[in-house]
C-alpha cells in the first residue's frame, strides 16, 4: 500500500475507541464538532503527500515502494535536515502548530532501533521491525504515551503509595501481558491508528513491572482517552488559527488492556527503560525545534507587520526589539541546523547531536516568553480590548471600527494582524504555545541535565590545564 489517502484516513477512525470529551462519550471523532477540527488538522499530514508543492518532501521512493517520508530511517546528516524541513514544512501548513500524527511515533521507533540494535533484545527488535514495516506500508498515524501521571515526583515507580501511577505489567499470559495505569497529555490519541507506550524514566530493578514498551490500537478494551478542552472554538475574525487548527491531548488510561506479544517490544526490562525514554527525546526535541520554527517566524513576521501597521516601525526602539527577536528566531534556526548536521550515526541510523539539539530546545524555551513580551510590547493593548468578530460581522458596528482603529494602515488590514498576534501571545493559543514550549517535549531543566550530561569538556579541560601549566594532573581524580 504505502501512502493513504485523507479519506481513507478519516475513514480508518470510524471504530469503537473510547474517548471522552466535557463530560461525555465521544460517538464519532471524525464528526464532532470540536474534536472534528483536530482531525481535520492531523489530516494535513496526507494532504501534504497529495500536494504537488510539498509532494516531493513528504513522500519517499524506495526501488518500487513509495511511502510517507516520516517513515525514512535517518541515515545521514542530510536525511536528518530533511526530516526537520518535512516537519517544518507540515507545521507551516498547519498555521503553526504541529501535526505530530507521524513524526513524535517514528522519533519513538527510530529511538527503539538504536537501543534494540545494542544486542540486548533480539526478540524486541524483531518485533519492532514488523511493526516499523507494518506502519510504513500502512501509512498509520502514531500517538506516543510517555509521560507517565508520575503522582508524588518525590518517589520512584515502585515507591508510590498507588502503585498505577506509572504505566505497569500487571500480569502475563501465555499470549501477552495485561497492563494498567495511566499516561498524561498524551496529543492526538482520539484521532491515530495507534498508541506507542514507552517509559517515561530510567527505572531500577524494583521498577521491573514498570520497565514496558508496547504498542496498542486506540479501540482495544480497558483503553480510555479523556480530552482536554484546552482549544476549542472561537471566531475566525479574533482566531484565525485555533478556529481551523487544534490538537488535542488525553488523559490516556489503561484499564487491565491485554496486548498480544507481538505488539510488546520489551517488558520486565529496567536496562532498557532509562536507554529508551532518553533516546527518544533525542529525536522528539529535534522534532520540537523544527516545528517551532513556523511560530518563531510568525511572531517575527507579525511584529514587523505590526510596528508598519502602527506607523512605529522607525522607532529606534522598536528596532531594538526587533533586532533582539531576529537574533533569537535565527540562533534557534541555525541551532536545529547544526544538529542535523552534526549528526551521528548508531547501527546504520543517523541520529542529531545530542548537546545541540538540546541546546536548540533550551535556547528556544529559555527565551520564548521574551519573545511573546516583544511582540505584545509593539502590537499594543489592543490585544486584549479590540472587537469580536460579531461586531465585525455587523453591518452597522464595522464602519465605527474601520475608522477609529485605522492606523498608518486601514483598520481591516491592522486588525487581522492584531488578531493573529493576540491569538500567538494573548488568547488560548497563545496561552497553549506558552506551556507547549516550557514543558512539551520535557521541561527545561531536562534539557539542561541532558546538556550537562552530553557535553565533551574534555579538549577545554585539557587546554584549560596546559595553558595553567599542570597538564599532568588527572582531572578525573
Ligand atoms: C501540549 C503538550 C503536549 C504534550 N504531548 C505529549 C505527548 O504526546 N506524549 C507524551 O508522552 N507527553 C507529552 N507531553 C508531556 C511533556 O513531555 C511533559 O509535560 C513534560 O515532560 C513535563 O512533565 P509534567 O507536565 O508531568 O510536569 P512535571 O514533571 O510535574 O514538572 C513540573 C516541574 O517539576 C519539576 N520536577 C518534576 N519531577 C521532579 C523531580 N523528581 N525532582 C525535581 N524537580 C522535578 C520539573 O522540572 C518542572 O519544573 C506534552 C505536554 C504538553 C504541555
Amino acid at each position: 500500500m504505502g501512502l493513504r489517502s485523507k479519506q481513507q484516513f478519516l475513514h480508518d477512525l470510524i471504530d469503537d475507541r473510547e474517548v471522552y470529551y466535557r463530560g461525555e462519550r465521544v460517538t464519532s471523532v471524525t464528526d464532532h464538532a470540536d474534536l472534528g477540527i483536530a482531525v481535520q488538522h492531523a489530516a494535513i499530514d496526507f494532504e501534504l503527500a497529495e500536494d504537488p508543492a510539498t509532494r516531493e518532501l513528504a513522500v519517499y521512493k524506495e526501488g518500487d515502494e513509495e511511502y510517507s517520508a516520516y517513515y525514512r530511517v535517518p541515515r545521514s546528516a542530510s536525511d536528518l535536515r530533511l526530516r526537520s524541513k518535512l516537519i517544518e514544512a507540515g507545521t507551516a501548513k498547519g498555521a503553526t502548530l504541529v501535526i505530530l500524527i507521524k513524526e513524535i511515533g517514528t522519533d519513538a521507533i527510530f529511538a527503539m532501533m538504536r537501543v534494540l540494535s545494542r544486542g540486548k533484545s533480539a526478540e524486541g527488535l524483531e518485533r519492532l521491525h514488523a511493526f516499523y514495516t507494518e506502519c510504513r506500508e500502512k501509512d498509520l498515524a502514531l500517538a506516543v504515551a510517555q509521560t507517565d501521571v508520575k503522582g508524588d515526583r518525590s518517589k520512584r515507580p515502585s515507591e508510590q503509595s498507588d502503585p498505577d501511577m506509572y504505566v505497569r505489567v500487571v500480569s502475563t499470559r501465555a499470549d501477552g501481558i495485561v497492563v494498567r495505569g495511566a499516561k498524561v497529555h498524551t496529543s492526538c490519541t482520539p484521532y491515530v491508528d495507534r498508541i506507542l507506550v514507552l517509559p517515561s524514566r530510567s527505572m531500577l530493578a524494583g521498577d521491573v513491572a514498570y520497565s514496558v514498551a508496547f504498542a496498542v490500537s486506540p479501540a482495544t478494551p480497558g483503553v480510555k482517552m479523556y480530552a482536554s478542552d484546552f482549544l476549542h472554538g472561537g471566531h475566525p475574525f479574533t482566531e484565525p488559527i485555533s478556529s481551523k487548527h487544534k490538537m488535542i491531548e488525553t488523559l490516556t488510561v489503561f484499564d487491565d488492556v491485554f496486548v498480544p506479544w507481538d505488539q510488546v517490544f520489551f517488558h520486565d526490562r529496567p536496562d532498557l527503560a532509562g536507554a529508551v525514554a532518553l533516546t527518544f527525546v533525542e529525536y522528539h526535541r529535534f522534532t520540537a525545534v523544527s516545528y517551532k520554527l513556523p511560530l518563531l517566524d510568525a511572531l517575527i513576521g507579525s511584529a514587523i507587520a505590526i510596528a508598519k501597521a502602527n506607523g512605529i516601525d522607525r522607532a529606534s526602539h522598536v528596532r531594538d526589539k526587533l533586532t533582539w527577536l531576529g537574533g533569537y528566531v535565527e540562533t534557534v534556526r541555525g541551532l536545529i541546523e547544526l544538529a542535523a548536521q552534526r549528526g551521528e550515526i548508531e547501527s546504520g541510523i543517523a541520529y542529531p547531536h545530542v548537546f545541540t539539539t538540546n541546546l536548540a530546545k533550551w535556547t528556544f524555551a529559555r527565551d520564548f516568553h521574551r519573545a511573546i513580551e516583544v511582540v505584545q510590547d509593539i502590537a499594543g493593548g489592543l490585544l486584549v480590548t479590540g472587537p469580536s468578530g460579531a461586531d465585525w460581522d455587523s453591518a452597522e458596528i464595522r464602519p465605527v471600527l474601520e475608522k477609529y482603529f485605522a492606523g498608518a494602515w486601514p483598520a481591516n488590514k491592522r486588525l487581522a494582524l492584531m488578531n493573529l498576534i493576540s491569538e500567538l501571545t494573548s488568547r488560548l493559543y497563545g496561552g497553549y504555545q506558552a506551556v507547549l514550549a516550557i514543558h512539551a517535549e520535557g521541561s527545561v531543566e531536562a534539557e539542561k541535565m541532558a546538556m550537562f550530561r552530553s557535553y565533551n569538556a574534555k579538549p577545554a579541560l585539557e587546554y584549560a590545564l596546559q595553558l595553567a601549566g599542570v597538564a599532568d594532573i588527572d582531572p578525573a581524580a
